[in-house]
């Protein structure tokens, strides 16, 4: 595992020097509420490794990647999104400027719930 930055917010969050509102948590992953939330259902996945983004993806990181997709389904069912298909939720990683990222540790945004959302 990547050593945690120390000027990382979502690594200070894996630690727990940050609090956060929990909603999973694992060997590998960390899931928890977005501060300031989008949409109803708004919630954040990391891995618990520094990873800065996308971008520094790769084959190594298959599995990893493929748990987080495979748990954010069980996750968005758990914290109140609605069953698909008359529900469902929306998935977005942010990567890059151009991609709007703002915190440099991957993840990615769950978001559901009845609409409107206040963006997206
Ligand atoms: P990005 O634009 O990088 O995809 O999204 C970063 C997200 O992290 C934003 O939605 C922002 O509200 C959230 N965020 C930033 N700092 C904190 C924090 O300290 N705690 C929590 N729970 N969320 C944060
Ligand atoms: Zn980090």
């Amino acid at each position: 595992m990547s050593a945690a930055d120390p000027n990382c917010v979502f690594c200070k969050i894996v630690e727990g020097k940050i609090p956060s509102r929990k909603v999973h948590e694992d060997d590998e992953i960390l899931a928890f509420h977005d501060i300031h939330p989008w949409a109803p259902v708004h919630f954040l996945m990391v891995p618990k490794q520094h990873l800065a983004s996308l971008a520094q993806v790769g084959p190594q990181h298959e599995a990893l990647l493929g748990r987080m997709m495979a748990l954010a389904p069980k996750l968005a069912l758990q914290e109140g999104c609605r069953p698909y298909p008359q529900g469902g939720w929306r998935v977005v990683i942010n990567t890059g400027d151009d991609g709007g990222q703002e915190v440099h540790h991957l993840h990615i945004h769950v978001f559901g719930g009845p609409r409107p959302w206040l963006k997206g």
